[in-house]
């Protein structure tokens, strides 16, 4: 996984992305002006041997753009990292940089687009020349990855192609977003199925809304945790 990371920060597939995510970095948020911005694609993050998985769509500009971490330094990250601290996933309910001390149970937080896009709109081309990069991360946690958070339908539309071609069965017709929708996948290969979890997103337009409550979020988490295998909330990781 580290090899793939590695190779993946270098990659400049996409111009407009390659063009966003550095000028972001130069011109800077002014409350970030302080900021080395990471200013490249940014890796999925959390044990190489993850049971489960939290699915994104891209890092934001100013957030892991910023930070060089998945959901890391915006209100996004500050939604996520507090549940899944609550239920005893991550070991503090803040994230804010690469060096926090911050730790994943079980979990990799990852997404099929790694560099920022403007307005946080991949193009379709987009995420397609992105997916094998995504394709490869479940390829190497496919030996012990039981359940996947999906945030969103952009993020679950991206996930379902890169999930067959890392060799589950993906099942057709394809299965529909939906906040607690549930899929099956069985593994090609016999290994034990995937489940497939959608959550709406942890953006603000759905949590100042009230559409993506504290309660729902945590609800997903831990029946995720619990199909996964891991221990369910309550037991959390010493920060
Ligand atoms: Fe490369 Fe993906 Fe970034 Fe495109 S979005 S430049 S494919 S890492």
């Amino acid at each position: 996984m580290a090899a793939l990371d590695a190779e993946l920060i270098r990659c400049r597939a996409c111009p407009r992305l390659v063009e966003w995510r550095e000028e972001t970095a130069r011109v800077k948020r002014k409350a970030f002006q302080d900021w080395d911005y990471w200013g490249r694609p940014v890796p999925g993050w959390g044990p190489p041997d993850a049971a489960l998985a939290i699915v994104g769509l891209a890092p934001a500009a100013h957030g892991g753009n910023r930070t060089g971490r998945m959901f890391t330094g915006d209100r996004s990250g500050d939604v996520l990292f507090a549940a899944l601290n609550d239920v005893g996933l991550a070991s503090q309910p803040t994230s804010t940089a690469r060096d926090d001390g911050l730790e994943l149970r079980g979990v990799r937080v990852t997404a099929p687009v790694h560099c920022a896009p403007p307005a946080n709109k991949p193009t379709p081309e987009e995420r397609l020349t992105c997916r094998p990069w995504l394709t490869r991360e479940l390829q190497l946690l496919r030996p012990t990855l039981r359940a996947v958070v999906v945030l969103g339908a952009f993020g679950w539309q991206a996930l379902l192609p890169s999930l067959a071609e890392a060799g589950w069965e993906v099942p057709r017709p394809l299965p529909a977003f939906g906040h607690g929708a549930h899929s099956r996948l069985t593994d090609s290969r016999g290994a034990p199925d995937l489940h497939l979890l959608g959550c709406y997103h942890v953006s603000q337009q759905n949590t100042f809304t009230g559409r993506l409550t504290p309660t729902m979020l945590r609800d997903v988490l831990r029946h995720a945790a619990a199909l996964a295998g891991l221990p369910e909330g309550g037991e959390r990781l010493e920060g």
